[in-house]
């Protein structure tokens, strides 16, 4: 068996790359195309397994100038393949990614200030939020969420989330926080009130996770050095547009969700 011990990191993003293809259960010339440029532009692949198998493939699937339906059929096979050899983590390697989620606290900070943010719908009007326990005078805060203790992510308005970012040069927030706030600034609405919210932390990385009502949890992780969003459906089993972070197999063990 192939594991993450015998397969590079390289290797294992082709491999992550493969199943995206696959994702919608066919596979088309497209994604035939898209594989083979991927191998063009990543050519240190083709030098080890899965690459170098696929290549060959690849390259006959090319040689002539259609491509077939059993060609096709015979790359969804071979990709079904490599998948089956590769088996990502066994038990033992994914507690060993999971450690304590104590080293991150998943709150806003306590900043000893007070800040004036300006209504959008009525610019003559403002609204007062502090920053020391995460509160403000709107009606969307009093209605929602002034029940939730100090500083507790479902307290922050869009008011808040506003003073935040006016005081961010002062302060070194966390990514997880800067990239929380960006969202709210760009939808121009707080963090949703019935959300629940956990971190974990996986390789040293924390990936905070919402969940409210619906079948659609959020999951915000660190990749190369920015935080990004992205959604999993736990009822469907699949995630927006075939988008998965990576060590997305450890997220879900930890979540403990299928
Ligand atoms: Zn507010």
């Amino acid at each position: 068996m192939r594991t993450t011990a015998t397969v590079s990191l390289k290797s294992r993003h082709l491999i992550d790359f493969c199943r995206t293809l696959t994702l919608d259960g066919d596979i088309s010339d497209e994604d035939a195309w898209e594989l083979g440029n991927f191998l063009n532009e990543n050519p240190e692949l083709c030098d080890e397994w899965p690459g170098n198998e696929l290549l060959t493939l690849i390259s006959k699937i090319f040689e002539n100038s259609s491509v077939s339906e059993s060609e096709l059929k015979q790359l969804a096979s071979k990709i079904s393949l490599i998948e089956n050899e590769f088996k990502i983590y066994n038990n033992e390697q994914i507690a060993k990614l999971i450690e304590s989620s104590q080293k991150y606290d998943c709150i806003l900070p306590s900043i000893n200030k007070i800040v004036a943010i300006k209504s959008y719908s009525n610019p003559d009007e403002s609204y007062s939020v502090n920053l020391s326990d995460s509160s403000c005078s709107c009606s969307d805060w009093y209605s929602q969420r002034r029940h939730f203790p100090p500083n507790s992510l479902n307290r922050c308005c869009k008011h808040i989330a506003y003073a935040l970012l006016k005081n961010k040069k002062d302060f070194a927030y966390p990514e997880w926080l800067k990239n929380l706030i960006d969202e709210c600034i760009n939808s121009k609405k707080g963090l949703n009130p019935k959300s629940k919210w956990t971190i974990i932390t996986i390789k040293n990385n924390p990936v905070i996770v919402s969940s409210g009502n619906s079948d659609w949890i959020n999951v915000y992780v660190n990749s190369d050095g920015y935080f990004s969003k992205f959604e999993y459906n736990i009822k469907e089993q699949v995630w927006s547009y075939g988008m998965r972070p990576y060590y997305f197999a450890t997220i879900k063990t930890a979540l403990g969700i299928k």
